[in-house]
């Protein structure tokens, strides 16, 4: 969002993304014919309630459709066996046609080709005179009037060296905990959405495992059956077993939904927690909270104003949520253009 804003305004901008892909949490995966399959980072977006989003989802023309929630719940554990339970769905929360990767698409079509270089980890920011030396691991070195840091606080604190940057924004860096960023996402793929005609909703809460929580992810035209649920397990187990982690997810589905569970398409899980652009020491070491909106010198510049912060979590809106990434981007965007810099 910021590299759009500022390349729009007349600025030449770089995109240094350290993975092999863009879009960070955000992370819906397609078919070789493009078809959007299945989200591994969020799904849903707000628009009532997050004026930024509802604002560029107009703006890049991003459809959105309801979360389906018809029909009961299966509930397990909480005193009881599996059993049908109906649960709120929650107003105004939609999913995106194409997945939430249609808003890194879409701004990223409208920044000039090759702005974005992938697999070019940022290792170090420095003052440079009046400009800023960006550090990169293959140990070349970019040179830029400002930069803008759009990356997890607490693996930036981890992972990049800033010298001279305040203590105080160091601490802070540190204590701001990247939402989901320990978490594990499972998305199981069928030929239909069977649970649909037994009267069902695809929504499940356990207690059981492993999956704590799993909800309804087929398309809107329901032309094949998705469902994904957040798994329960704790990081180092997920990482020893894998296979029986697959293995579970299958038996808990098989438990709940009966035979027709038995045969997915594909079963993928994601864990955010092995990835170090994203998952910090610290992420690990504690248990995961939403983080709050933190203070104002998480949006000010450093380094004599020439460097920013702009990921979710540095956002006073929706601080963690795609809403908050929008939010951050853009904010920063306009206070960089405001200083006529
Ligand atoms: C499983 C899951 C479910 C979620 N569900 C929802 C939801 O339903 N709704 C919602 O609103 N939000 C949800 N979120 C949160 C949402 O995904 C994030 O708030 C949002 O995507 C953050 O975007 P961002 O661009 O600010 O940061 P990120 O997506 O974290 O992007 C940071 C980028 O920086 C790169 N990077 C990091 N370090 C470096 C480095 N040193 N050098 C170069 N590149 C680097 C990373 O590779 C990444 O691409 C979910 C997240 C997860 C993981």
């Amino acid at each position: 969002m910021a590299a759009y804003l500022l390349s729009e305004a007349g600025r030449n901008v770089v995109v240094l993304e350290g993975a092999d892909r863009i879009g960070g949490r955000i992370h819906s995966v397609r078919n070789g014919d493009g078809q959007h399959l299945a989200d591994l980072g969020p799904t849903w977006v707000w628009p009532p309630y997050q004026p930024v989003v509802a604002r560029w989802l107009e703006r890049l023309n991003i459809k959105s459709f309801a979360q389906f929630n018809d029909g009961p719940a299966i509930i397990e554990g909480f005193g009881g066996g599996p059993r049908r339970q109906p649960l709120p769905g929650q107003h105004g929360m939609v999913r995106l046609e194409g997945g939430p990767q249609m808003l890194v698409d879409q701004l990223q079509s409208r920044i000039p080709d090759g702005a974005v270089q992938l697999n070019n980890r940022v290792t170090r920011v420095e003052a440079l005179g009046d400009s800023l030396q960006v550090g990169l691991d293959d140990a070349s070195e970019i040179t830029a009037r400002r930069v803008v840091l759009a990356t997890p606080l607490r693996a930036t604190q981890a992972r990049v060296e800033i010298p001279g940057l305040g203590r105080d924004m160091s601490v802070l860096m540190k204590s701001m905990s990247t939402w989901m960023a320990v978490q594990a996402k499972a998305t199981v793929l069928y030929e239909s959405p069977f649970w649909r005609k037994a009267g069902l909703a695809g929504r499940i809460a356990s207690q059981t495992g492993p999956m704590v929580e799993v909800h309804d992810h087929s398309p809107e035209d329901a032309n094949y059956g998705a469902l994904f649920g957040f798994v329960g397990w704790p990081p180092d187990l997920r990482m020893s077993e894998p296979e029986a982690l697959r293995a579970a997810v299958l038996e808990q589905l098989v438990r709940i939904f009966g035979a027709a569970a038995e045969n997915p398409l594909q079963i993928r899980i994601e864990d955010w927690a092995e990835n170090d652009l994203i998952c910090s020491p610290q992420d690990l070491a504690e248990v995961p909270q939403h983080p709050e909106p933190g203070p104002e010198l998480l949006r000010q510049p450093h380094l004599d104003g020439r460097l920013w912060f702009a990921v979710s979590e540095t956002s006073e809106l929706s601080t963690g949520l795609i809403e908050g990434a929008l939010h951050a981007g853009q904010s920063t965007a306009q206070k960089i253009l405001a200083s006529g810099q």
